[in-house]
């Protein structure tokens, strides 16, 4: 029997997955629109030190089938604590360690018990207006209240004010430490043996035609015919429409694709001529301030360079993207000489990330708005007609918006295929 030929779109890790599964079973061709693999999972190697763009941590060690891989390759990985943090506030104090504890267990306890009576919850219920009905509130102060919030954003993505406080849960990690690289996530990337796989770089598909009898795909780089194709486009590119579908894909798949959201998350990796500040925490904060940068992360307790680095999410994330580097940095500056005084110096050099107007993600990372629930991820990763196929973290409900998410809704994929055994998957 002739061997079925797939075209997998996007060789981020959902396509690298399930690329190198089927190999065995199908011939494989990738198609990428840059001129590298990764996709979400890009770090920065230009300067002696690595940096990470995209994804930077491992969310649960235990349990997590990244962890597996990271052993498998003897890649260095250490803890992340995203609470272990040295919070200042806009007077430059550092706010006590017990009155940060006490004031975030309250706010935990707040999201904890939206999540526990979500079913009560109205559909069109943003997270932030639920919260605001929680008595407990009152019991935090606003200015701590507010940067509780903005890190709240940063985990997700997706303002507040437009999250689901019905579907927020934050059940998406696994058990244990979340683990970092040192030395660049995209190690990870080595995991993945592509030999045999027809690898097609700087290939943006434009057009996917789809009929009873096969698939074919118009890209940059000329058209690709085959027996199906498993499509692991961000939902990014998805909902802005610049691939187009011939047939149109149907009113349900669509009508998630709407649904759902991308939330955004950037960074500014600022390195200074030396460490100027305190190196006992994983985070540094600065609450009550009206800056897009409130969470720095310190690299020097990781890397051993003098970096830091601004994590801004939501609506403010998307909105710093249209201001230039230098403007982007006068910022992140201004925050931390809120919360360290006005000693700190300008960064010898910067990198920073614009996600939203990447044209090949759109965003970071998929969040559930208002009106949109759960049950949307899974009308995602549904095939269409037994020629189209769906993969990438925005497919995989309980784990979406992950690397390992991603990483499974591939494994997902290619189990299709091999449980199929070569028949037609109509
Ligand atoms: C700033 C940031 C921080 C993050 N932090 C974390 C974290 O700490 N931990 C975590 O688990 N996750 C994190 N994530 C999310 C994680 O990176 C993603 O969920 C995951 O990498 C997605 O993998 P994927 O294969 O689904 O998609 P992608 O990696 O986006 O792969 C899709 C591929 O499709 C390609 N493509 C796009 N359009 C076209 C086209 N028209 N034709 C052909 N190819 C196309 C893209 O170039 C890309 O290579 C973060 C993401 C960002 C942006």
């Amino acid at each position: 029997m002739k061997q079925k030929h797939i075209l997998i779109l996007g060789a981020g890790i959902a396509g690298l997955a399930a690329a190198e599964r089927l190999k065995t079973v199908m011939n494989v061709t990738l198609l990428e629109a840059q001129n590298r693999i990764g996709g979400r999972i890009r770090t920065f190697r230009a300067r002696s030190f690595p940096l990470d763009l995209g994804a930077q941590v491992i969310h649960g060690a235990y349990g997590n089938p990244l962890t597996k891989l990271v052993k498998k390759l003897g890649i260095e990985t250490v803890p992340s604590d995203y609470f272990d943090y040295a919070l200042y506030d806009k007077a430059g104090k550092c706010v006590s360690a017990a009155k940060t504890a006490a004031q975030e267990k309250k706010f935990r306890s707040i999201l904890k018990a939206i999540s526990k009576h979500s079913r009560r919850i109205a559909k069109n219920t943003s997270l932030e207006d639920a919260m605001n009905l929680s008595p407990l509130k009152k019991e935090i102060d606003p200015a701590l209240w507010n940067w509780f919030k903005e890190s709240e954003e940063i985990y997700s993505g997706g303002d507040l004010k437009k999250q689901s406080a019905r579907h927020y849960d934050q059940s998406n990690d696994y058990p244990g430490p979340n683990m970092i690289f040192p030395h660049g996530y995209d190690q990870i990337l080595n995991a993945f043996n592509l030999e045999g796989i027809s690898m097609q770089f700087n290939c943006a598909v434009r057009r996917i035609s789809w009929a009873k009898s096969g698939v074919c795909a118009e890209t940059d780089r000329g058209m690709f015919d085959a027996d199906y194709a498993l499509i692991t486009l961000p939902l990014g590119v998805l909902k802005d429409g610049q691939i187009r579908f011939s047939p149109q894909l149907p009113g349900w798949k669509l009508a998630a694709i709407k649904r759902l959201d991308m939330g955004v998350l950037n960074l500014i990796h600022m390195r200074f001529s030396k460490v100027f500040w305190p190196q006992n925490h994983n985070f540094i904060g600065v609450a009550g301030q009206d800056n897009p940068f409130t969470r720095f992360a310190d690299r020097s307790r990781i890397q051993n360079i003098p970096v830091l680095t601004g994590i801004t999410g939501g609506d403010d994330a998307v909105k710093l993207e249209s201001l230039s580097d230098e403007a982007i940095a006068g910022l992140a500056v201004k925050a931390l000489r809120v919360g360290l005084g006005h000693q700190v110096p300008q960064p010898v050099e910067v990198e920073v990330t614009r996600w939203a107007r990447d044209p090949y993600t759109r965003g970071s990372y998929s969040f559930i708005p208002k009106g949109a629930s759960w049950a949307d991820y899974n009308t995602l990763a549904r095939p269409v007609a037994g020629r189209l196929f769906f993969a990438g973290e925005a497919t995989h409900a309980r784990h979406p918006c992950t690397v390992h998410g991603a990483y499974l809704s591939g494994l997902r994929e290619a189990r299709r295929f091999k449980a199929s055994r070569g028949k037609e998957l109509l």
